[in-house]
């Protein structure tokens, strides 16, 4: 059979392997396995939201408010815009697609930093489009206005702070390169870690109400996925002015977004405090990585995110991310992105700990 010919350039999308695959595949016990390769809070849900999700199942034979207006409401009170300035996605991830679906086609170009969130390569190129990729791994401005001034872009991606390397433009010089990009290129500024970045470093917060008062061609984006505990339930948002939002309308499915994910998703809005506890522990436990690396002389990008990228030496970062699967942790092996390290999401202290452990083992091996 033959298919859509701009499919033979797609990549299928590899997601961070689950719990289920480590213990058929390894026989471990499920309760053993620690799970940081896909930058989930590792405090659980928050218990407020699992209350709320006991009282709405009940309502799963009823299709869901389509309006979302619960969420939008409660969104536009804490972004402080209008709710016809928010569009609803299962994860930020769809409003991803959206926008390249409204903007490409095969004869668009994208731009995007050369190691960035995967996914912006791949709905990129679902339309035809021509990717292009600054030449440093880590965003450098610069760069994007080199390539933007030669070869123009359709689409602009700017990942703050950056997955999966953790590195974070300032806000400030953010604002300046806006000033520079023409109206009809939409810049989508992915917020997805965000709520971590403000909290290490108040430089590096994006303010979506003032970018959307001044720029008619920017989205941001935020999730539900990381800080907020709700990475199961797959819900994200964009904020932009009206005419962006109203023309990513007409590429929604219908109740993109269950009922469950709805209450859920509105429930942990009225939960800061829980999502901030966590954003402190996250931090506090950034630190161990980091003591850990300098005591293995081992490289790591400082970072503003929930996860931590570090080389290993003179070790192979797969054998490295297979022998900790093997022990029932599970990382992201960065071979695929050209570097040879691993991406861990950051733990709770007790499994922080057993990561240690393991990779001391594992030094202390090779140290004949
Ligand atoms: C996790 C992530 C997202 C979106 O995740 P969803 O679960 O689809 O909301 C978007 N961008 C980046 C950079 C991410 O890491």
């Amino acid at each position: 059979m033959t298919f859509n010919k701009v499919l033979e350039n797609v990549n299928t999308y590899e997601a961070g392997k689950p719990i289920e695959l480590v213990v058929r595949e390894y026989g471990v016990n499920p309760k053993n396995i620690i799970k940081l390769a896909s930058n989930e809070n590792p405090y659980g849900t928050s218990p407020k939201v699992v209350k709320k999700l006991k009282k709405v199942a009940k309502s799963a034979f009823v299709y869901p408010d389509d309006s979302m207006y619960e969420l939008k409401e409660a969104l536009a009170g804490k972004f402080q815009c209008e709710e016809s300035n928010i569009i609803i996605g299962a994860g930020s991830d769809q409003v991803i697609e959206f926008c390249v679906h409204a903007k490409c086609d095969k004869n668009s170009k994208i731009l995007m930093a050369k190691t960035t969130f995967a996914m912006y390569e791949i709905y990129g190129k679902q339309t035809g489009a021509t990717i292009l990729k600054t030449p440093s791994d880590e965003h450098n401005l610069d760069e994007f206005r080199e390539i933007y001034k030669s070869q123009g872009a359709d689409i602009i991606f700017l990942c703050l702070p950056n997955n999966p390397l953790g590195e974070c433009l300032d806000a400030k010089d953010v604002y300046k390169f806006l000033d520079e990009i023409d109206k009809n290129t939409l810049v989508i500024l992915d917020g997805a870690y965000q709520e971590f970045a403000t909290y290490k470093d108040k430089k590096k917060a994006i303010i979506p109400k003032d970018v959307i008062k001044k720029y008619s061609n920017v989205i941001y984006l935020g999730t539900f996925s990381k800080a907020y505990a709700l990475g199961g339930m797959r819900v994200g948002y964009g904020i932009a002015q009206q005419d962006i939002i109203t023309n990513l309308y007409k590429l929604r499915p219908p109740f993109n977004i269950t009922t469950p994910t709805l209450a859920s998703a509105i429930e942990a809005l009225k939960d800061e405090k829980f999502v901030k506890k966590c954003i402190k522990k996250n931090f506090k436990q950034m630190k161990r990585y980091e003591q850990f690396a300098k005591l293995k002389k081992f490289k790591y990008i400082p970072s503003y995110t929930n996860f931590i990228t570090m080389c290993l030496g003179d070790f192979i970062s797969k054998d490295i991310a297979q022998k900790l699967l093997e022990k029932g942790v599970i990382v992201r092996d960065m071979t695929g992105y050209g570097f040879n390290a691993i991406r861990i999401t950051i733990g709770t202290q007790e499994q922080n700990t057993r990561v240690f452990e393991i990779l001391d083992e594992i030094v202390k091996a090779n140290e004949y």
